[in-house]
């Protein structure tokens, strides 16, 4: 049988050989990034702030428990956040195409980071739920860029994705406003409709970016009202400027 197997890998590797989904250049797995494009990502992959994720310069020696300014205020609303990476140039690069023309190939590794960026955390979450989208967004784009990503870290997990508990209102694009602004365009956009399934559950929540935190805190709010016992946050890139 693996005689059999091996057979047909080596041809399927011949006719769909495995390539990088970002510059097609020959890989060893299928849905990898190659060498050279990974390395272009700042992956958050040293200090960080242990309760938000947020990176510390590389210069920084710091103890394992530090906490940002924002989390040592008090000011964190998620109980965890972690992201692969820093949201710059060449995530950007991946990004735009992923989430407005159609490069869902790209979630495979952007999920397997994702996977990663929480390797350092003891969550047990019993749901992952991807921030849900307006269904008027839905309907145009076609795809939940969030749900694709938050399938696998499902799967790592092994527990259940929630896709229909919470709603989304559909409300005009942000674009570059301020915290302030954002928290408001966000205020009472996402409706409870299934609190039993909420109740008593720890909830990760899965999206693509994270700017202000400002989406993930109105649900973290909407869920712990519903009866949540902690929501945890994790994203593929995050705004982030560092400190030198
Ligand atoms: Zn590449
Ligand atoms: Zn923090």
């Amino acid at each position: 049988m693996n005689y059999v197997r091996k057979i047909l890998e080596s041809f399927i590797e011949f006719v769909f050989p495995a390539t990088c989904p970002l510059c097609n250049a020959r890989v060893s797995t299928h849905g990898e990034l190659c060498d050279d494009c990974w390395t272009s990502f700042n992956w958050i992959d040293g200090a960080k702030c242990v309760k938000c994720g947020f990176p510390f310069a590389s210069s920084f020696d710091l103890s394992p428990n530090m906490l940002c300014p924002t989390c040592a205020a008090g000011k964190a609303e998620l109980d965890l956040i972690r992201s692969a990476c820093v949201y710059d140039d060449a995530s950007k690069l991946a990004m735009l195409p992923y989430k407005h023309a159609g490069h869902t190939q790209y979630a495979r590794f952007m999920s397997r980071a994702m996977i990663w960026a929480l390797r350092d955390t003891d969550i047990q979450p019993d749901i992952v739920m991807p921030v849900p989208l307006a269904n008027k967004r839905l309907f145009h784009r076609g795809y939940n860029q969030a749900t694709l990503l938050a399938r696998p870290i499902a799967n790592a997990f092994g527990v259940p994705m929630d896709l229909d508990s919470v709603t989304r209102k559909y409300r005009e694009n942000m674009g570059h406003k301020s915290s302030k602004q954002r928290a408001e365009n966000v205020h009472n956009v996402f409706t409870v409709r299934h609190s039993d399934k909420i109740k008593g559950k720890k909830i990760l929540l899965v999206d693509d970016v994270m700017t202000t935190g400002a989406t993930f805190n109105e649900l973290k709010r909407v869920l712990t009202k519903a009866g949540a016992i902690a929501v945890y946050g994790v994203t593929f890139c995050r705004v982030a400027h560092l400190a030198n």
